[in-house]
């Protein structure tokens, strides 16, 4: 037969799915013999049951429920009706497996009427009798019949002042007659409040059960990922009373600082009142060192509380209490929350103390708040008051606050007068990259996770919102309306990168750094990952940040990014609209000496470690002028007409240039380009190599569909290369060719790319683009709608998708080891840094997982806790 109710000594910790948390830790307190007033649990699986039929009530629970209150009886010695003096009152209150804060309902002082409140009064006092009494019928009202609470407070207000007393200062008539009014209240609604005790708790829980499925309960479930299936349990307890007088009171406290993680008490409580009125916020409550001094004993006593239940749970705990007449009763415990600094202290000082292992903490501190603790974030408290402009999305972490300027010359003078910058753009380009660099933050109106702007930001830790549609972006008159409000060059705004919202105005930031505890933490993890990790980075500034945050070597160096800025963008315009063969030559000239200069100084920034470089992929016409005003500039520059460079640029135009002349195509049709990169990557070698320094060079192919292209290119590299190595006489070092799988071909055919590959990097950017057919610039256009219709639960620029991308992607991996059982097999799309892929990456069997260097020492934590999972299925 089935148990539908547990009394507290007769659950456990492990019995959160039946009992739910509150419950199941409830019933852990009383088994280690804390001082919980005693009670009983009506499982999760009641409230299942009740909803889907809630006959249940009246045919099976209410005969349990009465058999667990005779118990509850015996064990208090009181009684819960009748007339006896010895009160027996009861909460009733929710709790399900996962904590839901104030989302479901809680009904106090159950079990008083107008004849067991005279009672009450005589064993207590008037005051407080009627006190309990009022806050009954007030939260049953709200609970059980929806009747807004405001109501009560207002008649409450309106009888005071016509008695012209103070509620406390009532006699027995007038407290009777404030009842009258209260009930009043009820028959407007045509409501009765139920004087039978019993009636009012069977109503009570079955309010509780239905307040499983209320909106903010189920919209709270959404959002944390907390299926709604579960229901929740109803803990029946009998009540203390922190209102009883002055040596009463009730308060919350965490175990250690759940800002700092300083393991200190820290919490608060209020002398003569109910659990509600601390959360209520109608009165200050008093820091819990006050405690100390008013009560010694009972601080003392809370103290040692404290220490056995975090000893117990091994975690900081979040305690709730009432000390009654002095008398110190625990009414609940569970995992505190805290913030990403507190939670990588605690897990640290709890492997100090002994109290949990390295691995315990590693899967104690969530890889998406590491990014917390290496970038500055809004005062939080200044956050709730800010005046709110646009939401976007949060493409790149940090906070940052400055003017706002429309174009990328203007942030560098700005910046210039040493001021701080926002940098406004509808979508940036690669010549906005200097004044990107000098911003706070950069914001885009168009453009999703993986636009221009949010790959560079991400991989510079420049903070970043893209793709924020609200606003109307004019570079013209140097202005940006969101609504009817319109901003102007200089106006200040303070971009929140971590939830991609904007602020009108100035903000406070705080920068959360905990370096050497972050550094101990990671190097735990390198102990246990089975995946690498690298990074994506190709200048000296980001390859040496990513070395700092541990990236095991460069998992993609995209050499388009070296060709930004205004001298090398001239150079490659010059070789992109070279009208003859010498002027083809000059350009690629120069760009070789830039390229090998580039190289030279990122082999020795990685010094042994391993770095893939990308040979050139995006389609051509990126790297030309748009405006006439530009193309006139460029034309006197290249001393040709504007008109014919116009034309010419005209025609490097395509209709779908993602899918055009990019990529291995360009190698294919323009040889020249992979070869000059080529020899920049082996002349910067060779001469390290005769420095001392061996590197051993690893060349990336992007966007092959077919093995012939790979063969193809293949070729004339290898040609070249061994040109190379006879003109510098250096004897040949080990280099190898590999490519990206970026198209659902190269993924079905992965055995034949195998082949000829020495290793495979998934680009993840473009196989999810082409495998969706989703633009990965204009998904921001229409994610939120297929969010909202359920279509989408996200965006898979930005989290694997498993069931379509994946699938392909294990099929090449099993294709192509097939072929080369120890192919290396990378991950350098956006996804790669995604601590929530990390595990299906593992699953599939890649090498390593390669992101942006901010991203780096999460995907660290992300890698270990996949490591640490798998050990433990
Ligand atoms: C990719 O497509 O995933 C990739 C890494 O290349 P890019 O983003 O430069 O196209
Ligand atoms: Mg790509």
């Amino acid at each position: 037969m089935t148990k539908w109710i547990y009394s507290f000594e007769e659950g456990s910790a492990n019995d959160k799915d039946l009992l739910g948390g509150k419950g199941a830790n409830l019933a852990e307190m009383s088994n280690l013999g804390l001082p919980v007033p005693p009670g009983f649990t009506i499982t999760t699986q009641s409230c299942i049951k009740y909803l889907d039929n809630p006959d249940f009530f009246d045919s099976t629970l209410k005969e349990e429920v009465l058999k667990a209150l005779a118990l509850l009886e015996i064990k208090t010695d009181k009684y819960f009706s009748g007339e006896d003096p010895h009160l027996l009152l009861v909460s009733v209150r929710s709790g399900a497996k996962f904590s839901m804060p104030g989302m479901m309902d809680t009904i106090l002082n159950l079990g008083l009427n107008d004849q067991r409140t005279q009672l009450l009064a005589k064993e207590t006092n008037l005051d407080f009798a009627y006190n309990c009494y009022r806050r009954l019928l007030q939260m049953f009202a709200d609970v059980v019949y929806g009747i807004d609470k405001g109501l009560f407070d207002d008649q409450l207000a309106a009888f005071e002042q016509k008695q012209n007393k103070k509620v406390h200062d009532f006699d027995l008539a007038q407290q009777q007659e404030l009842i009258q009014h209260y009930k009043a209240l009820y028959s407007t609604h045509k409501k009765q409040f139920p004087e039978n005790p019993n009636e009012q708790l069977y109503a009570a829980i079955q309010a509780v059960f239905k307040s499983w499925n209320n909106k903010r309960a189920r919209i709270y479930r959404e959002l944390h990922q907390i299926p709604h299936d579960l229901g929740t349990a109803v803990n029946v307890q009998a009540m203390v009373f922190g209102n009883s007088d002055q040596a009463s009171g009730t308060g919350v406290c965490f175990t250690r600082n759940p800002a700092t993680g300083e393991e200190e008490l820290f919490g608060e409580f209020l002398l003569n009142a109910q659990g509600e009125d601390v959360v209520a916020g109608i009165r200050t409550p008093e820091p819990i060192a006050t405690l100390k001094e008013i009560q010694p004993e009972t601080y003392q006593a809370f103290r040692d509380y404290a220490k056995i239940l975090e000893n117990h749970y091994k975690d900081m705990q979040d305690i709730e209490f009432t000390i009654e007449k002095g008398k110190l009763y625990i009414l609940q415990t569970r995992n505190g929350k805290r913030t990403a600094k507190a939670s990588l202290k605690i897990a640290l000082d709890m492997v100090d103390q002994g109290l949990i292992s390295k691995e315990e903490a590693l899967l104690r501190v969530a890889p998406a708040s590491i990014s917390q603790l290496i970038h500055p974030v809004f005062e939080e408290v200044a956050l709730e008051k800010a005046p709110f402009l646009a939401q976007g999305l949060p493409a790149s972490p940090g906070a940052a606050t400055g003017q706002i300027v429309f174009t990328a010359d203007r942030a560098k003078e700005i910046y210039q007068e040493g001021k701080k910058v926002i940098l406004v753009r509808q979508e940036t380009s690669p010549e906005d990259i200097e004044g990107m660099i000098v911003s706070q933050a950069i914001v885009t109106s168009q453009g999703g996770m993986t636009s221009h702007a949010a790959v560079v930001a991400r991989g510079m830790g420049t903070c970043c919102v893209a793709g924020c549609g609200e606003l109307t972006i004019s570079e013209e008159n140097k202005s940006l309306s969101c609504g009817s409000l319109v901003l102007r060059e200089g106006d200040l705004i303070s971009v929140d990168g971590y939830s991609g919202r904007i602020y009108r105005g100035e903000l406070p930031t705080v920068l959360v750094e905990n370096n050497q505890d972050l550094q101990r933490l990671l190097a735990w993890a390198d102990e246990v990952a089975i995946l690498q990790v690298r990074a994506n980075a190709e200048t000296v500034k980001d390859l040496t940040t990513a070395m700092n945050f541990g990236a095991k070597g460069v998992g993609l160096a995209r050499t388009e990014h070296m060709f930004f800025g205004q001298e090398r963008i001239l150079e490659m315009r010059r070789l992109i609209l070279a009208d003859t063969e010498e002027e083809t030559k000059e350009a690629l000239n120069k760009l070789l000496e830039f390229q090998e200069e580039d190289f030279y100084q990122m082999f020795q920034t990685v010094q042994d470690k391993p770095m893939i470089v990308r040979l050139l992929d995006p389609p051509m016409h990126e790297f030309l002028p748009k405006d006439s005003q530009e193309i006139a500039l460029l034309a006197s520059k290249l001393k040709k007409s504007p008109e014919k460079l116009a034309e010419r640029i005209e025609s490097l135009q395509e209709s779908n240039p993602m899918l055009g002349h990019r990529g291995c195509r360009l190698g294919i049709t323009k040889p020249e380009i992979y070869k000059m990169q080529t020899e920049a990557i082996f002349r910067s070698a060779i001469k390290l190599h005769q420095e001392g320094q061996k590197i051993k060079p690893e060349i990336m192919v992007p966007l092959i569909a077919d093995q012939k292209e790979l063969e193809c290119i293949k070729e004339y590299l290898i040609q070249h290369i061994e040109h190379l190595f006879e003109q510098h006489g250096q004897k040949p070092f080990p280099y190898e060719i590999g490519t990206m799988i970026e198209l659902p071909r190269a993924c079905l055919t992965a055995d034949k790319l195998a082949q000829e590959a020495d290793f495979f990097s998934f680009g993840t950017n473009d196989l999810t683009q082409m495998t969706y057919g989703f633009s990965r610039d204009d998904i921001g256009k229409f994610i939120g709608q297929y969010k909202d219709k359920d279509i989408l639960s996200f965006d898979p620029f930005q989290k694997i998708d498993k069931d379509g991308v994946g699938e392909l992607m294990r099929i090449a991996i099993s294709k192509a080891r097939q072929v080369k059982p120890n192919l290396a097999i990378g991950i350098c799309g956006e996804v790669g840094g995604d601590p929530s892929s990390i595990s299906f990456f593992q699953d599939i069997q890649v090498t390593y997982v390669s992101c942006s260097p901010y991203r780096v020492p999460a995907a660290r934590l992300a890698v270990a806790q996949a490591a640490l999972q798998e050990g433990r299925n």
